[in-house]
């Protein structure tokens, strides 16, 4: 059974939410403050974390730096609507998504049912030789990426910036860290580069189920069409 901690210390958002997990199959746990949560993570290893900004004795912002020191579980936010969404998202933080409060119910419970799906579709061994996305298959030794089952040549800096999008599929990177996990950190270039190789893989990737779509005012990241 899919097991998800709340982190919340608002007893009746608590409540509300493990109704409508419960409703749809899931196992809930919950924590009333930071320092709970981390315990109960650690314990009780759930499979996803719906975690409160504002939080007693540890806020959501540290906790969930916390858990992404060592952990890759799935992070939901819940945050107010004027919290920094660009940083939550974005990977200063780390989080998978997040739901501005109020928020209904079931619009968090199909979040949580995207994100677990995104994670299980995930390469089970992203440091092996082949990783496989919806029709698009990459080979790290030999460099090559088929889309379908063809061979689409991809020039250096083209392959390595589909590895890195497809090394973690849905998450949001920022120009600046593309740049420097793909050029390197020295690189003296502008993040403008970054934005000509996306558009040449875009071309590239067409026909193929993988989009790589741009997140305002942060990057990009890399989507998986269903068939
Ligand atoms: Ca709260």
């Amino acid at each position: 059974m899919t097991k998800i901690l709340i982190i919340e210390d608002e007893p009746a958002i608590v409540e509300l939410v493990q109704l409508y997990l419960e409703k749809e199959g899931y196992e809930t746990l919950t924590a009333n403050d930071g320092i709970e949560g981390l315990v109960v993570v650690k314990r009780a290893h759930p499979d996803l974390v719906i975690l409160d900004l504002m939080l007693p004795e540890l806020d959501g912002w540290e906790v969930c730096k916390r858990l992404r020191s060592d952990t890759d579980i799935p992070i939901i936010m819940l945050t107010a609507r004027s919290d920094d969404v660009d940083k939550i998202v974005g990977l200063e933080l780390g989080a998978d998504d997040y739901v501005a409060k109020p928020f209904n119910p079931r619009e968090l419970v199909a979040r949580v049912r995207a994100v677990l799906r995104r994670v299980q579709r995930q390469p089970a061994d992203p440091m092996g030789d082949v990783i496989k996305l919806g029709n698009v298959e990459m080979r790290l030794s030999s460099r090559e990426v088929f889309v379908n089952g063809d061979l689409v040549p991809m020039r250096t800096k083209e392959f390595d910036l589909l590895h890195a999008f497809m090394a973690h599929p849905g998450m949001v990177f920022t120009r600046e860290q593309l740049l420097s996990q793909v050029w390197g950190y020295d690189y003296l270039g502008s993040t403008r580069t970054v934005d000509v190789h996306v558009a040449q893989l875009r071309q590239k990737l067409q026909g193929s189920q993988l989009r790589i779509e741009t997140v305002w005012g942060v990057g990009y990241k890399l989507c998986v069409d269903d068939e």
